[in-house]
């Protein structure tokens, strides 16, 4: 086996009741662990075994042949960075360099809040919204289904999970409800702030 499901860094209902241990159950030991399945079989006896999976996201990002092995192998990337963006004492806002690199390039606290409720609204079907840094400078983005934004040069921050899998059982068809519950109490800006200071 080349890919193992990473660990959550919480317990499964540690995010209860923002998201519920049903969610997490699903989301986590279903469709996550189903990625690394698939993409396990997939690239069994190929060039991109032993290959780490940002490696396979470049290497096949916008190739329509390779566009299984590139859904698959995002998805688990995608996944992982999801879970470590939320934390059970998520929310509030973040401080020190990060904090003030939101105000410088979005203005405010509230207009970064406004861009990134903004981005997962607007994401026509399944997707992510992102925190990123792009050319010394923060940005919201949104991607559609396995997209990532590090296979274009970003480096990604914070993501949200917009694929209804992520909210559907706590949050039906409301998903402004959940992309609010996710500011105010799961956002994880210390692992943002990590993030940043490497980038
Ligand atoms: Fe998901």
């Amino acid at each position: 086996m080349t890919f193992v499901l990473p660990d959550l860094p919480y317990a499964i209902d540690a995010l209860a009741p923002h998201l519920s241990a049903d969610t997490l159950n699903f989301h986590y030991g279903k469709h996550h662990a189903g990625y690394v399945g698939k993409l396990n079989g997939m690239v069994e006896a190929t060039d991109f075994e032993g290959k780490t999976l940002e490696d396979i996201m470049r290497a096949t990002a916008g190739d329509m042949d390779a566009q299984g092995i590139f859904n698959n192998a995002a998805q688990i990337w995608n996944h992982t960075f999801y879970w470590y963006s939320m934390s059970p004492s998520g929310g509030g806002q973040p401080s020190g360099a990060l904090f003030d690199k939101i105000n410088e390039d979005f203005g405010s606290f509230d207009a970064f809040v406004d861009a990134f409720t903004a981005a997962g609204g607007a994401q026509f079907g399944s997707g992510w919204a992102w925190l990123v840094l792009r050319d010394g400078k923060l940005a919201v983005e949104r991607t559609a289904n396995a997209d990532c934004p590090l296979t274009d040069g970003a480096t990604p921050l914070l993501t949200m999970d917009v694929w209804e899998h992520a909210y559907y059982l706590d949050y039906q068809n409301r998903r402004p409800d959940y992309i609010e519950t996710f500011l105010k109490h799961l956002v994880n800006w210390n692992f943002a702030a990590d993030n940043y200071a490497a980038a």
